[in-house]
Formats: structure tokens, sequence, C-alpha cells
């Protein structure tokens, strides 16, 4: 894949990057080991600084950020705007917590004697180098999320971020550089994906994490398990969205269609299978459709815009094959399903019921404005086609009812439980999925422990 900036609202090439050769990407990874040197002994009042630092300058360039990432991948400006600020907000998060997160552990002291140790300490120390392999559809929050734990914990990052948001991926670099943080702590390599594998095999990078597809998560692992190096995959979802009949319909209806079309629809914890009790499926499904068609879509750099074009053609056609396999198969189109006839990648909000397990779509992420519904007879039967995916990213229940509450909270296989309300991720809570959505997880003490040397300091009696 070419490295370059294509806007997805009109197919135009607005600008192209030469993938950095075998020399530059040397001197980059030798700069990361020689910056890593430096950054694992600096404070965290020091590490906070700089990031809180980097912090003013995002939120200070939000709209300049903003109109890039639109322009690079196609989601509405006003999206684009609040993904910089969050991002600062998790800078935050990290600057202020970072020091509580990793400080030393003491076991209980007739653990430490029963050792034979006078003091027993856990210290979490820095790995050194980490490899970021980030995809396109948050361009900013997904290295974000990363980089914030990633640089307080006293690792360096580099950064691999996808072929098609190259300006975003430059500034992010810089802006690093700008908030004062030491040349070579972060860097970003302008590099095919034919090229990870022998970065992530260079000794002198310890761990990775990726985000994104399964193929892509499958090599980085393999690359890493041959390695012996740790590795953490955020990958695909098809989160299920439950709506009981003791639920708010209408709340859920309108969460419902801001939870399938955030980001156009490209968010990998968008909900996608729709999974409504038969007694108020009828209701659900009309309102749910009704809002769905009411969407404004268009140029992602206009205001109120709230659907804008999948972020490639290669994505748009994909997404069309998805809907056209499920109507092929006997699925019905309550709305969309059509592409329609203009410049751009554009696909339009579209709601499917009737789908059988031999419908691709039945256990393929749907990667755009595209819903399934399912008509659900009980509880049981709700919590089985819920868990019948591949994926186990996140997870949204929609009832007031505290039994049907704690059976899908035991029960449902995902790394997260919405109830009354859709997935989002927060600094402070744990991000990340079971099954074919990989392993580890992001954010909160969780994620920055994830990079870590976790050491047992035993002092003799
Ligand atoms: P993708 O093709 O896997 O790309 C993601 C990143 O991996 C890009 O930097 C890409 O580089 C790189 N890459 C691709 N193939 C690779 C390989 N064989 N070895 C090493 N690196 C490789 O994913 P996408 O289609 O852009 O993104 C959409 C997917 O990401 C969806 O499945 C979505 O659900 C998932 N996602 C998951 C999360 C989460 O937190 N769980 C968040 C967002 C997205 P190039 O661009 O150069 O190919």
């Amino acid at each position: 894949m070419p490295i370059a900036t294509v806007n997805p609202a009109n197919g135009e090439t607005l600008k192209t990057y030469d993938a950095l050769g075998a020399e530059e990407i040397e001197r980059r990874l030798a700069a990361a080991e020689a910056a890593f040197r430096t950054h694992r002994t600096t404070s965290f009042a020091e590490r906070a600084r700089l990031l809180n630092k980097a912090a003013d300058l995002l939120e200070e360039e939000q709209d300049d950020i903003g109109r890039v990432m639109t322009t690079e991948m196609g989601k509405p400006v006003k999206q684009a705007r609040a993904e910089a600020a969050k991002c600062a907000k998790a800078m935050r998060w990290y600057a202020e917590h970072a020091q509580e997160l990793l400080a030393d552990e003491e076991p209980a002291t007739s653990d430490a004697k029963d050792s034979g140790a006078s003091r027993v300490l856990v210290r979490y120390r820095p790995l050194g180098p980490v490899l970021a392999v980030m995809p396109w559809n948050f361009p900013l929050w997904q290295v974000v999320r990363f980089a914030a734990p990633a640089l307080m914990a006293g690792n360096v990052g580099l950064l691999k971020h996808a072929s098609n948001v190259p300006q975003t991926a430059l500034y992010l670099e810089d802006l690093f550089r700008r908030a004062g943080f030491p040349e070579g702590c972060f860097q970003t390599l302008l590099i095919g994906s034919g090229a990870v594998e022998d970065v992530l095999r260079d000794p002198r990078v310890k761990a990775a994490t990726l985000t994104g597809s399964e193929p892509a998560g499958r090599s980085v692992a393999s690359v890493g398990g041959d390695e012996v190096k740790k590795t953490v995959l955020e990958l695909g979802g098809s989160d299920p969205f439950v709506v009981m009949p003791s639920a708010d319909i209408d709340r859920a209806a309108r969460t419902a269609v801001t939870a399938r079309v955030q980001n156009n629809g490209q968010s990998c914890i968008a909900a996608k299978r729709f999974i409504v009790h038969t007694d108020v499926f009828d209701d659900f499904a009309q309102r749910f459709t009704e809002g769905m068609k009411a969407l404004k879509i268009g140029d992602p750099l206009e205001e109120d815009t709230e659907v804008g074009p999948l972020s490639s053609k290669q994505g748009r056609d994909d997404l069309e094959e998805l809907v056209d396999d499920a109507v092929e198969n006997g699925a019905t189109v309550l709305c969309g399903g059509e592409r329609p006839d203009r410049p751009g990648w554009y696909y339009p909000p579209t709601v499917l019921a009737d789908i059988t397990p031999e419908m691709r779509i039945h256990h393929d992420e749907a990667f755009g404005p595209v819903a399934t519904l399912y008509r659900a007879a009980d509880l049981d039967e709700a919590v089985a086609i819920a868990n019948d995916s591949p994926f186990g990213l996140s997870s949204n229940v929609w009832t007031r009812e505290e039994a049907e509450v704690d059976r899908f909270v035991r029960d449902l296989e995902a790394g997260g439980v919405y109830i009354n309300g859709m997935t989002a991720s927060h600094p402070a809570f744990p991000f990340g999925g079971v099954k074919r959505s990989g392993y580890g997880r992001e954010l909160s003490g969780h994620g920055i422990r994830e990079f870590c040397n976790i050491t047992t300091v035993w002092h003799g009696a």
C-alpha cells in the first residue's frame, strides 16, 4: 500500500511519501535505544511535565489536526476535534496517575518472612523501545492510548502507523518533540507493513502492540512469539447490543444509532449486532431504522455532517460485498443497502434483518455503517446469539432487571459489558477483548503495566 494521503471524500491523492530506507530505519532504532538509556532514569514528575505540555499543544491545535485527520480518513470533523480533546485528557490522566499506578508494591510481611527475606518489593521497570503498529480509524487516539502510558512508564515508542494517515503520524512525532521529549523518545517510522517484521526482530525492540485486523495481529504475534517478545493485540469486534423488554426503547434506539455510525461505522467497539427481545423487536426496529435513515451524509469537513465516506475504496467495496452476500442469502433491507452514485467512498447507513448463520455478515465484522438485527425469544437466546461470534471485544445490554444484568455480566464473552449505555473508552478503565478480538489490555493501570518488567526485589534477613 503506498504511504499517502488520499481524500476519501473524492478519491484525490493529496500527498505521497517514500518509505524509509534501511539506513534511516537503523538510525532511528539506534536513536530509540540511546533515548531509552536516559528516559528510563527520569522522574515521573519530569515525564508528566512533558506529557502535560503535549496535551496543551494538542488542545491548542485540535482544529488543525482535526482537519488533517478528516482529510486523511474521512471522519466527520467534529468527531476529529473531539478525538484530539480526548487524547489530551488521556495524556493528563496518565501524567497524574502513572506514579501511583507504578508505585512499588510490598507483599505481606508474613510472606516476606516465609521466604526468608527481611523485605520484599515488587517494582515496575520499563522494558525499552516498544513498537506500536496502529490503524487509521482513530489515528490520534489509538497512538496516544499507547504512547501516554508507555512514555510515563519510561519506555520509548516507535510508531508504524497505517499507510493512509502519514500526516497524522508525522504530526504525532512532532508533537512529542515540541513538548520537550528528547530526540528518540517517540519516533514515527514511515514504513509499509512488509517492513514491520524486521523492526520487531531487531534486538533493540523489546515488545510490540498492534491495533488492527486479525491477519495483521496474527502476523505480529507470530513474529513476537518467534522472538519471545511480549505483544498486545487489539483486533476486530462485532459487539452485540442487546435490548430487553424493560429497557427504555426510545433511548436505546437513539443510542444504537450513534453506537453504530460513530466514526462512519468504522470503530472496533461500535455496536454491530442488535439483538432484540421479540416483545419489543418491532418497536425498536422501527425507531432504530428511522434514526439511521435520518442521518446527514456528506462532506466530512462540513460541521453538520453525521456520516462521511469510508476510509478507502477497498473498505467500501468489502462492506458492499458483505451486504450483497446477506441480501442474496435472504436478509431483509430495512434501509440503505445501495451504494450512492457520487464521488468518494460513501456507503449509506443500512439496517438488515432476518440474518442467518449462513450469511458472512453473521460472523464477519461489518466495518462501516451497517447494522444487523436479530430477534431473540428470551434471555437465553439473547445470550446465545450475542456469544455466537468469533469476536469478544465489548458488549451493550439494555434492561432494568437486575437479574438480567447479573446474567449478562456473568455470561457475555467480551472484555466489557456496558449496561444502558454504549461502549466508550476512558483512560481509567481497562480496554481490550477476548477470543479473536485479541489479548492484553490498554488504558488504566492494566495498560501501563503491560510493557513493564515486573521485578521482585528480595532483601535477605
Ligand atoms: P490493518 O489492515 O490490520 O492495519 C492496521 C495496521 O497494521 C496498519 O498500520 C497496517 O499497515 C498494519 N499491518 C497490516 N498488515 C500487517 C502485517 N501483515 N504485518 C504487520 N503490520 C501490518 O487494519 P485496518 O483494516 O486498517 O483497521 C481496521 C481493523 O482494526 C478492524 O478490524 C478494527 O476492528 C480493528 N481495530 C481494532 C481496535 C481495537 O482497539 N480492538 C481499534 C481500532 C481498529 P498498512 O496500513 O501499511 O497496511
